[in-house]
């Protein structure tokens, strides 16, 4: 019966065999969850209500159920009824509990720190790949504007040798017109 309501207990504190989800995990060693649904019957307190049970984890008591009255949090309606549900442990089970309470604690607190050493490393490829990708993009466009320009010159290149054509085409016909003349000039008596 324990058993099954630790790991109602786990499972509820966001514990997933095989990943930890940090955004949802809630240390199991400083959980302190209410539990209302326990197996037996009812444990009634002094205010004749039923007292759900609770996980003490101070140094005294680590990990130790007990049952208390539901207004435990308010001293002013309180009964300050309560009842161990586990016995207490041995003086080196503290120890140790308390020993991995205290790892639990570190270890949470250097995964919360390299999860964000994480993000900060992903946004900073990203930031390098679009740093990248806008160096590259203004090189093929500096390209691009490049073989314009280039394909404008070629065009007026070939418009200018056109021209020198047609002009050499005239001047040719001139020459031959001109001395057709002369000749013509030369044979009349
Ligand atoms: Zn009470």
């Amino acid at each position: 019966m324990s058993a099954s309501s630790s790991q109602s207990s786990r499972s509820g504190s966001g514990l997933v065999a095989g990943s930890l989800d940090l955004d949802n995990y809630s240390l199991i060693t400083a959980l302190n969850s209410v539990e209302w649904d326990y197996e037996g019957e009812p444990v009634i307190c002094s205010c004749k209500m039923m007292a759900p049970r609770w996980t003490s984890w101070t140094n005294a008591n680590p990990a130790r159920r007990f049952y208390g009255c539901p207004n435990y949090k308010d001293p002013t309606k309180c009964c300050k009824f309560y009842l161990w549900h586990d016995p207490s442990l041995c003086d080196r089970g503290k120890e140790i509990v308390l020993e991995l309470k205290a790892r639990e604690k570190l270890l949470h607190k250097e995964a919360t720190f390299w999860k964000r050493q994480s993000l900060i490393l992903k946004q900073n490829a990203v930031d390098f790949v679009e740093a990248e990708i806008i160096e590259e993009n203004a090189r093929l466009k500096k390209e691009v504007k490049m073989l314009n320009n280039k394909i404008k010159e070629g065009k007026s290149g070939k418009w200018v040798k056109l021209f020198f054509a047609l002009f050499s085409v005239v001047v040719i016909c001139v020459f031959v017109k001109g001395s057709g003349n002369i000749y013509t000039c030369n044979a009349l008596p």
